[in-house]
């Protein structure tokens, strides 16, 4: 086995019995991200030199045996829309120039201090918005699986990077799905935390009440390590709040007594064939391990889930893009007539067009005349969605449903159809609307190689809980392969 297939827990115990160093382990992953780059290109920047010399001090605080933790010499790779002092961070944006943030994000902040090695910057949709990491300012990024397809969105570089295991893990951010559906779309588990769990201090806002940091891994112990860490208390993000401390060690009783709710309205939509196999398969595993299956009935989040969240999401989405003007970040014009010309001209040429798009949207949800038709009216209708969910998790512990209802689609196929793009995020939005955790889990391959993620989903707080089933429906389905359909390659690299 190389070195950069081994996963989280494993790299960590080779590490701690100095079977190699974290110099050779961060060498054999960027060798990989150097080989697969070229076809997959998920990264919008590689930090060799920042990560040899992590990987460095990393062996040398192991040498003088000071305390290391599972995370110490283990690379990791961001998303590009959490801040890296000293490095690069560019949301996707050509707006964001070659912005280098001033001070690192929490989350960043925190695997650093556990001893974790900076890969690299992922791709991602423009200021995360989108399904398919193809809005991007740095080009599309392609599904390792099959390279004619896209990773899924927006953390689509995160999700990719983990498939093709060019790092053991990833972080993404997740505001109405960008973790949980691109975990689907590339074979590896992805994980949304309740919101609150992880700080957003540092991660390049989108829709603040929505956001939400969270991780990619080839395993589901690797994800209750990484929220292990990442799952502190931040005074630095006024969200990000703690009743108490919360327990991710591993524990496999998951499912057993349990009860796990299937929506009743969910199953009028259609699903592809793949999807709706994935279904009946995990019902069998959910029963076979001991839970119970039951229904729930979620009226208001089938009708206006979709609805609600773009309203809101576009309307905070506007509020947060006024910084970028020219002035403060990166992409500027410098021969400017005047300053409204310098920000319309920089806005103009810095932002993309599904950004734009969804500033002006939310311009108009939120301007004085309509604001109580549209934002006010969103806002009330998230209130039921989250009374929606309250209720229903009164009478069982989770809700199975998919990421998506497709498989990973071909590149460029998105775009053809807005509204239907919107409303294939239907499956993970709510749970963003309710503040709710998520857990994206890998069920098998279809017959076209491609592999069929699906969602399991519970109360807040129940993150923990959440992980644990996770472990079960990993043993009993299969953990993904790492994806190596790569141009030119017979069976992988
Ligand atoms: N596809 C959704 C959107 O475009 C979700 C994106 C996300 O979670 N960042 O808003």
């Amino acid at each position: 086995m190389e070195l950069y297939e081994l996963n989280l827990r494993s790299a960590a115990e080779g590490l701690k019995t100095k079977k190699f160093s974290a110099a050779e382990l961060f060498d054999a992953c960027m060798a990989r991200t150097e080989a697969c780059e070229p076809h997959v290109a998920a990264l919008i920047t590689k930090t060799a030199e920042l990560g040899r010399q992590q990987a460095k001090e990393s062996d040398e605080r192991r040498a003088k045996g000071e305390n290391c933790g599972d995370l110490e010499g283990i690379p990791v790779i961001l998303k590009d829309n959490h801040c890296t002092r000293g490095v690069r961070t560019t949301a996707a944006s050509k707006i964001l120039g070659d912005w280098c943030p001033p001070y690192d994000a929490t989350a960043w902040a925190l695997l650093r201090k556990a001893g974790a090695v900076l890969l690299g910057k992922a791709n991602m949709d423009e200021f995360a918005m989108g399904g398919s990491c193809e809005k991007s300012a740095f080009g599309p990024t392609h599904n390792p699986h099959d390279l004619t397809r896209v990773p899924g969105g927006s953390s689509g570089g995160s999700a990719a990077a983990t498939a093709a295991a060019y790092a053991p893990f990833s972080l993404g951010s997740d505001t109405g799905g960008s973790i949980r559906q691109p975990a689907a779309y590339c074979g590896v588990y992805g994980f949304k935390p309740t919101y609150g769990m992880v700080s957003r201090y540092g991660l390049i806002s989108y829709g603040s009440s929505l956001d939400q940091i969270g991780p990619f891994a080839r395993n589901v112990e690797d994800l209750h390590l990484i929220m292990s860490i990442l799952s502190q208390y931040d005074p630095m993000d006024s969200s990000c709040f703690r009743e108490k401390t919360y327990d991710f060690m591993p524990r496999k009783e998951g499912l057993k007594g349990k009860k796990v709710a299937l929506v009743k309205e969910f199953q009028e939509f259609t699903l592809e064939a793949p999807i709706a196999e994935g279904m009946t398969r995990t019902r069998k595993v959910i029963e076979d391990a001991g839970a119970e299956v039951v229904e729930v009935s979620l009226p208001v989040i089938a009708r206006y889930a979709v609805s609600c969240y773009y309203a809101l999401a576009m309307s905070e989405a506007h509020t947060n893009l006024e910084r970028y003007d020219g002035v403060r970040y990166g992409y500027t014009v410098p021969d400017a007539k005047g300053i409204k010309e310098m920000f319309e001209e920089v806005r103009t040429a810095g932002f993309g067009a599904e950004v734009k798009r969804r500033i002006i949207a939310g311009t108009c949800l939120t301007e004085p005349t309509r604001c109580d038709e549209y934002y006010v009216a969103a806002t009330k209708v998230r209130t039921l969605i989250a009374q929606e969910f309250a209720r229903a998790f009164e009478g069982t512990d989770f809700i199975l449903q998919p990421a998506s209802p497709t498989l990973a689609p071909k590149i460029g196929a998105s775009d053809a159809d807005k509204m239907k793009e919107y409303e294939a995020d239907l499956y993970t939005l709510p749970v963003n609307l309710a503040g709710l955790p998520g857990l994206s889990f890998f069920t098998g391959y279809a017959e076209n190689g491609l592999p069929v993620g699906l969602q399991l989903i519970g109360p807040r707080w129940s993150d923990a809980d959440l992980l644990n089933a996770g472990l079960v429906l990993e043993e009993r389905l299969g953990s993904p392969k790492i994806a190596c359909a790569l141009e030119g390659t017979k069976g992988g690299l």
